[in-house]
């Protein structure tokens, strides 16, 4: 990976795990495989970046609606999308070590582990059964969903009938998929359950080649406005040979992770397939009638799909850096406000007692606006390269001079500046600074006193 050479996944496995972002799911047991926890720390960051993806797809657009459909659906919505036959990867067999991998993913035919003969490939379906009700017979077998999208395809004519979304429109969903990967890795970016974003945009066949177009480049400049670094993106349009036989295009968004490229997030133009799946299969119709041209017609579809994990995976990668300081090395994650599991830190440069109570108050007078954490513990140098790790954008320091002046220290974590600031006016300059706006809001007759940088 490019600057970021010093990045490894151990490196950054670690760090996750020793500051509260993951941990391995039920740890001590073992682990399981493929699976997961946030930490608290995890839990915001996944937070702030599910959010922005709503907030970009659905909040702040007309055309594309949200749902939330259930984890488990009738059997034969997994039929009529073709999941059951086809949702199906390669496995081969390590005759030697009997370790277990996908077909697709070797680059030699032999075991990656030691090197043994591997056996002929037989299709194995990455769907999750389990059964409804307690009678474990086959009438009772449910899948968990490998995607969000078949929720979205069977709830089309109840979307359209109750808000009137006239093409072209989209129906957006975030949640749980559960696929079970012949083989996990690479941290969260492969792994046996996850949270997808994924939204089915429906336009009238005919035009899906300039939405197709549109929602690549909507999607492509989505991870450079939450500051990812372009030379660590690219797009990988897929072959026609490469592609599902209906589909008409279809492209990955790369990330240049630490092992290499991997696929981030894809689109897809679908046609009318999944439409029409349902249509022939459940007997109801998914026509749309457009009142424009008085026609009748199935709708096209455009689908970008993205796993929230793979999503802060690459924050976290993009965001890592190691800084020299003096003699030491400054751990930090340059995460874009919206994504910083902390907004700011409000540090008391004491611990006294009128010292702590104010700094307290400063403390409870920001939080209900962005999350805060408060830190009183070890030196203030200390402090400040905590939060640097943890990727909080600014600390906010409390010093004896503030009971006197009531004038706050605001330390920037990117550039390590540091201004002077009345503590009314810190909630407002704090998010219009949050917001990107390099302004200071200060209430009549206010001042600014610049400070050195430490
Ligand atoms: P891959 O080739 O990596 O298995 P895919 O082509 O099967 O991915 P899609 O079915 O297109 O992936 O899924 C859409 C998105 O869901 C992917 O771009 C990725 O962000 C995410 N995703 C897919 N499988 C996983 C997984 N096992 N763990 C985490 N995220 C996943």
């Amino acid at each position: 990976m490019p600057e970021n050479s010093k990045l490894t996944m151990d490196k950054l496995v670690s760090l996750c795990q020793r500051r509260g972002f993951i941990f391995p799911s039920s740890d001590i047991y073992g682990g399981l495989s493929g699976c997961w926890d946030y930490g608290p720390l995890g839990i915001e960051l996944k937070r702030n970046v599910m959010e922005a993806w709503w907030r970009t797809i659905v909040q702040q657009r007309d055309d594309v609606v949200g749902i939330d459909t259930s984890i488990l659906m009738n059997p034969k919505v997994w039929e009529a999308s073709g999941h059951i036959v086809n949702f199906r990867d390669p496995l081969v067999e390590c005759k030697n070590c009997h370790l277990r991998w996908k077909a697709d993913d070797l680059k030699e035919n032999k075991c990656p582990s030691c090197g043994g003969e591997l056996t002929e490939e037989r299709m194995f379906n990455t769907m999750f059964k389990t059964h409804a009700g307690p009678i474990e017979e086959d009438a009772a077998v449910v899948y968990l969903r490998p995607e969000t999208a078949q929720g979205m395809f069977v709830n089309f004519q109840n979307v359209v009938n109750t808000t009137r979304k006239r093409l072209p429109f989209g129906i957006a969903q975030q949640g749980p998929a559960f696929r079970n990967e012949i083989t996990t890795g690479n941290f969260i970016f492969r792994s046996r359950e996850f949270e997808l974003m994924e939204f089915e945009y429906f336009v009238k066949p005919g035009t899906q080649d300039q939405w197709f177009e549109y929602w690549v480049n909507e999607r492509f400049n989505w991870y450079l406005k939450l500051g990812v670094k372009k030379d660590h993106l690219k797009l990988h349009r897929k072959k026609k040979e490469d592609l599902a036989h209906y589909a008409i295009a279809g492209a990955d968004i790369e990330y240049d992770f630490p092992w290499g490229w991997g696929e981030l997030e894809g689109i897809a133009s679908r046609g009318a397939y999944d439409l029409t799946q349902h249509a022939n299969a459940s007997g109801k119709s998914m026509e749309y009638f457009d009142d424009e041209t008085k026609e009748h017609y199935v709708p096209y579809v455009v689908e970008p799909s993205l796993g929230a994990g793979r999503a802060i995976l690459t924050f976290l990668c993009d965001a890592f850096d190691e800084e020299p300081d003096k003699d030491e090395t400054r751990v930090v994650f340059h995460f874009h406000p919206d994504i910083a599991p902390i907004k700011v830190a409000v540090l008391p440069l004491s611990k006294k007692e009128n010292l702590a109570k104010y700094a307290r108050d400063v403390f409870d007078a920001l939080r209900p606006c962005f999350t805060t954490q408060y830190d009183d513990t070890q030196s203030i140098g200390r402090r400040y390269r905590r939060q640097d790790e943890l990727g909080t954008p600014y600390c906010v320091t409390v010093d004896f001079e503030s009971l006197e002046d009531n004038m706050a220290t605001i330390r920037e974590r990117d550039s390590m500046n540091q201004i002077r600031v009345p503590v009314a006016a810190l909630k407002n300059t704090l998010l219009a600074k949050l917001a990107g706006e390099d302004i200071m809001v200060l209430p009549e007759g206010g001042k600014v006193v610049e400070k050195k940088q430490g």
